[in-house]
């Protein structure tokens, strides 16, 4: 273990013009915060890996895996310690744990950056080397990983302070324009800036926490960095695509069309509902079945919005999240119900729910309720899918 603290220190020269009366030269320093080297493995391995991982995500072929940052990526670890974290990011190869994402690279995830709860600030990776840490960016971000979770290990006020310095000495010595959390990556989809070529390689993504990124925002604001592009007013069923997906080797989330695996019951002189349900699937043999618990509404740090829309896309992408752990997604539903506390609410949920399932056409059951379990909740889903065993 490395426990030399390196500090480096950035100069930045503003330049002086000669008409300048006072003829002293301003200089302004961004001094480094204390940082310890405790570099990962980056050997030929890791080397190659991510030079396949640029060119075959981003079509960027080059010889070596340098980056040029113009962006910083936070993240929490969702491991409880700075040394099980190291440990899960040192090997150049993906741990056979992590086989959802394995078929996406065999490339290890990693960050160039951890802090520890105490503040203590690692550096795993030069700044200018790729890190797999989010998906589309790898190419042009820094990620910065805090040990903690949403739960009961929630970032500390020294990781804040600590990242504060940190992103601060980068964006000094990058140019950094972008600072963004983990969980807004999938933002830059169709930004100019997005490059991943696998529509069906997404996760979902909560970290560092919606408060996390509002606090350290807040005392970055004079560095004038921009955050993620306003999420796109959801226009189809790609809504759930965003939050998270299977494997590149299943179908992408969204739904769009009926599953060619079921049979839909269209009896002659029984008149189809409108929207994105049928009167009924059939599931023939070779199909395994996952029954999912109803989802409220609840955002990432488990609040109710009061907003029915909002709550109804919640608890669509929620049961989207159960889909994918599942190995499954939209198009495998065969029967979805919704329980709702207003009927008023039923437009809203139709255009809502007919966005994300798409054209498939699922059996669904409506059902208005007085009151549900969590009595700020006004929408619970709950679903039923199949998928042929292959
Ligand atoms: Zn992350």
């Amino acid at each position: 273990m490395n426990r030399n603290p390196v500090s480096l220190i950035v100069m930045l020269v503003a330049a002086c013009s000669p008409t300048n009366n006072a003829g002293t030269s301003a200089v302004v320093s961004a001094v480094a915060p204390e940082i310890i080297q405790k570099p990962i493995v980056f050997d030929a391995r890791r080397e190659e890996l991510s030079i396949q991982y640029l060119h075959e995500h981003y079509g960027i072929v080059q010889d070596d895996a340098s980056i040029k940052p113009t962006m910083v990526v936070v993240h929490w670890t969702d491991i409880p310690t700075m040394k099980e974290t190291f440990a899960a990011f040192e090997r150049p190869g993906l741990p056979p744990a992590r086989a959802a994402i394995g078929s996406a690279s065999a490339l290890n995830v990693s960050s160039h950056f951890l802090v520890d709860r105490d503040g203590t600030i690692y550096q795993l990776l030069p700044e200018t080397t790729m890190a797999r840490h989010v998906i589309g960016l790898n190419y042009c971000a820094i990620g910065i990983e805090n040990v903690g979770n949403g739960s009961d290990l929630p970032l500390t006020d020294a990781q804040l302070d600590s990242n504060i310095a940190l992103i601060r000495y980068l964006h000094a010595k990058h140019g950094i324009q972008y600072l963004i959390g983990h969980y807004e990556y999938s933002q830059f989809i169709g930004h100019p800036l997005w490059k991943e070529k696998d529509p069906g390689y997404r996760t979902e993504k909560t970290d560092p926490g919606v408060e996390f990124m509002r606090r350290l925002r807040a005392r970055l604001n004079d560095l004038g960095m921009q955050g993620a592009p306003e999420r796109p007013k959801a226009s189809g069923p790609n809504l759930i695509d965003e939050r998270k997906s299977p494997p590149s080797s299943r179908r992408p989330l969204t739904a769009g069309n009926d599953n060619p695996d079921f049979r839909y019951l269209e009896p002659d002189g029984m008149a189809l509902p409108r929207g994105s349900f049928g009167l009924g699937v059939v599931i023939e043999p070779g199909h395994r079945l996952a029954f999912l618990t109803g989802q409220i509404g609840d955002n990432a740090d488990g609040g109710l919005s009061d907003d029915f829309e909002t709550q109804a896309r919640n608890a669509l992408a929620s049961v989207g999240v159960l889909l994918n752990e599942a190995g499954m997604n939209w198009s495998d539903v065969v029967k979805i119900n919704v329980y709702l506390i207003a009927a008023a609410d039923i437009p809203v949920w139709a255009r809502v729910r007919d966005e994300i399932v798409g054209d498939a056409r699922p059996s669904g059951t409506g059902v208005i309720v007085r009151a549900l379990a969590n009595p700020k909740a006004r929408i619970e889903v709950s679903v039923i899918a199949a998928q042929k065993v292959e």
